[in-house]
């Protein structure tokens, strides 16, 4: 059997790569199953999905603990997640990075393909959807599926829910990414440092599950899961607080998804980076203009 196990940010399209890599399989006559796990559910957030391929009938229904292939959507999620954990020996990962492969730190030295595949995403697509891109680089990083039955799988899937021409589009994505990889090995100079399984307390309940108390009594949302799944380091835009034109009406703070800003005694706010994953709403929603989005991770 055939394992992979997908790291991604909700919206990249993880589960869809997931499903498409599973009928590519079908189509070279193999049996398949594909499907996700949600934490956080919330664009941005770690998301993985799973596939497993087999000449069999598959009736193992776990996650992937021990995955063949372990590919990341994003290379930033190397730095919070633990995506090489259980990693098979002779087992690959494919990385969505603009860096070689041996300037990948897995944790784990193995074999490690690498592909642009954002550049890639926005080129073709006009988005940074990256799976397309992936199953290409997928198809190239190991023997498994080919890559002519990968493009057949990902003209069906996505013309079916996009069009036609979306459907040839998105195949060319993949066969672009299949020609880009680079191959290599992996360094493994990080630990792999296993998330921790906690019984949360009140102060590391989930906003929306519970509201708690600072020291001076008042009562504030917290960034709940998120203090685990730090999704800063995402950000490509950064909200810059200006203070003397905010009016205090906490309409960011209440609408932030990540529940990255904070207010002060004096009902200013305060952002936390580690947190803001930099989507603009806060500064959407004010109303004095307070806050305006500047370009890059950091002010
Ligand atoms: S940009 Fe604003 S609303 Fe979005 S995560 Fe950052 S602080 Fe929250
Ligand atoms: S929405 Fe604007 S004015 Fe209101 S608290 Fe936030 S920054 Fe200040």
């Amino acid at each position: 059997m055939y394992e992979i196990r997908f790291h991604g940010r909700g919206g990249q399209g993880a589960v869809m790569a997931a499903q498409t890599i599973a009928e590519a399989a079908v189509y070279e006559g193999l049996e398949a199953i594909a499907f996700p796990f949600f934490g956080a559910e919330r664009r941005g957030a770690p998301i993985m999905a799973f596939a497993r391929i087999d000449d069999k009938k598959i009736s193992l229904r776990t996650q992937v603990y021990q995955p063949d292939m372990v590919v990341v959507m994003e290379e930033s999620l190397i730095e919070i997640e633990p995506v090489a954990d259980g990693l098979k020996p002779g087992g690959c990962a494919v990385v969505n990075s603009k860096l070689s492969p041996n300037q990948i730190d897995l944790g784990v030295k193995a074999r490690c393909a690498t592909v642009d595949a954002t550049s890639i995403a926005l080129e073709m697509l006009k988005a940074p959807i990256v799976n397309t891109a992936i199953l290409g680089a997928m198809a190239r990083a190991d023997d498994f599926v080919s890559i002519k039955a990968v493009k057949e799988a990902i003209a069906s899937r996505f013309g079916e829910h996009l069009g036609e021409e979306a459907g040839r589009i998105n195949a060319q994505a993949a066969q672009m990414a299949y020609e880009k990889v680079s191959i290599g090995e992996s360094l493994a100079q990080r630990p792999i440092t296993k998330r921790k399984m906690w019984l949360p307390t009140w102060q590391e309940m989930p906003p929306g599950v519970a509201l708690y108390h600072e020291k001076r009594g008042e009562i504030e949302v917290g960034p709940g899961s998120s203090w685990q799944t730090r999704t800063g380091t995402w950000r490509t835009k950064t909200p810059r607080y200006l203070r003397d034109k905010c009016v205090r009406c906490a309409r960011c703070w209440f609408i932030c998804p990540d529940a990255a800003i904070k207010r002060e005694a004096d009902d200013h706010i305060d952002i936390n980076y580690d947190y803001c994953k930099g989507c603009g709403m806060c500064a959407s929603i004010c109303p004095a203009k307070a806050i305006e989005m500047t370009k890059g991770a950091k002010l």
